[in-house]
């Protein structure tokens, strides 16, 4: 798949809104803890800098849902920014208000605007055309480098697509290497290729599963959703998380699996606690001995034991979702050995999901994947072979 490319475009000189994905995690002290995004964003910010364009920018952050909150604000992308672009970055107080109207009508080249929240606007979510149109009208072209939103057919991502004729948008340098990159990989992967799968839910996975059955190997199952398929298979998991309702297709995936050949892995013991806290009690049990109204919250030493040798001849791997609970650090061992085991494999690596991407920067094991996709749902969905909504027009027609 071909993206309109920015390069082609002629912004010299011109205003650019740039669609980003400064989705970032906060601390309580609202410090920002993985940068990852802002710094992904820089190479398309500089090079239209560098062709002395006026650059406004816009991104959403959590899920205000159509309030202004200070909670939600972008004050602290601001400052980063400003470090990272090593020049001022002035922040609107609103989104398509009169402040950032005006902001943006006066910016002149080399300067930088940052509009505020996206979804401090109630019409972001819904592709409101009204707020599209706003939006579009604010600049003379339009770069959507937003890859972990491309999934969402939201005003400033869809929407404002349909204001720009193909000479005046185009994907982004971290667009065109993310969907070229997943292209790539979904098509011809190096065999052995195997996924490992954890996070919280069957259901916010599901669809990525049937859709890299015949795609994979092998798949590891990790996370709070390893607990539907125990569950499925007639286990007692105790209070492990579990999705009752998803139990029929839970085994139609290991049916599947069966039917296609893939090796489908599930966790054989797990650290199991009494509570969710970080002080619970807890200890190791196997997958099918886990006490009544205990609940698994990490996968135990045997199943790390038990992946490292089913990983040990793959040559491709993708990872979406942490083995346990790794924010607590008591459940975080499973996700830690398993991180450190792929990063020290000679595979290719490719880890998606914010959570994944956290977790693998916490252990200090980033810098060793061979890459780090921003975007975890959008990842996932073009694993489902989808054509995300935000990218559609942003495809170049094939002659035929
Ligand atoms: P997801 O957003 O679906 O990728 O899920 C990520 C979240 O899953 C993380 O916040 C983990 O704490 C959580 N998680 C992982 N394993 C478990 C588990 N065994 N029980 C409950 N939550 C879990």
């Amino acid at each position: 798949m071909q993206l309109l490319n920015i390069k082609d475009l002629d912004i010299q000189g011109k205003k650019v809104f740039i669609r980003c994905d400064f989705n970032v995690p906060l601390d309580e002290y609202n410090n920002i803890t993985d940068d990852r995004r802002i710094r992904s964003a820089v190479a398309t910010i500089n090079y239209c800098l560098d062709q002395d364009c006026a650059v406004i920018l816009a991104s959403h952050m959590g899920r205000p849902k159509g309030e202004v909150s200070e909670k939600y604000s972008l004050a602290p992308v601001q400052l980063r920014l400003q470090q990272l672009l090593k020049r001022d970055v002035a922040l609107a107080i609103d989104v398509v208000g009169e402040d950032a109207q005006k902001l943006a009508a006066a910016l002149g080249a080399h300067e930088v605007l940052l509009l505020e929240n996206l979804r401090f606007e109630k019409g972001e979510t819904k592709n409101d055309e009204a707020l599209a149109q706003k939006l579009a009208d604010m600049a003379e072209f339009y770069i959507n480098d937003a890859f972990g939103v491309s999934h969402r057919a939201h005003a400033s991502v869809e929407g404002i697509t349909h204001h720009f004729d193909v000479d005046h948008m185009a994907a982004g340098f971290l667009l065109q290497k993310e969907i070229q990159f997943f292209g790539k990989l979904l098509k011809q992967p190096v065999r052995p290729f195997a996924a490992i799968v954890g996070g919280s839910k069957v259901s916010g996975k599901l669809q990525a599963l049937i859709n890299l059955l015949p795609k994979v190997d092998k798949i590891l199952i990790g996370g709070g959703m390893a607990f539907t398929f125990l569950k499925a298979q007639g286990y007692d998991v105790g209070n492990s998380l579990v999705e009752d309702d998803l139990l029929d297709e839970a085994l139609k995936v290991m049916d599947e699996a069966k039917r296609l050949g893939v090796k489908f892995y599930l966790p054989v013991d797990v650290v199991a606690a009494q509570t969710f806290s970080e002080d619970s009690v807890s200890k190791v049990t196997s997958a099918q001995e886990i006490p009544s109204g205990w609940m698994g919250l990490d996968i135990g030493p045997a199943t790390v034991r038990l992946y490292r040798i089913v990983l040990n001849n793959v040559q491709t791997v993708i990872w979406n979702g942490p083995m346990g609970v790794y924010e607590m650090e008591r459940f975080a061992r499973g996700s830690n050995k398993i991180a450190h085991f792929v990063a020290d494999s000679y595979s290719t690596s490719v880890v998606g999901g914010g959570d994944t991407a956290d977790l693998v920067q916490r252990v200090g094991v980033d810098e060793e994947m061979t890459f780090i996709s921003t975007g975890g749902g959008a990842s996932l969905e073009l694993m489902e072979g989808k054509v995300l909504p935000g990218v559609q027009a942003l495809i170049v027609e094939e002659e035929s």
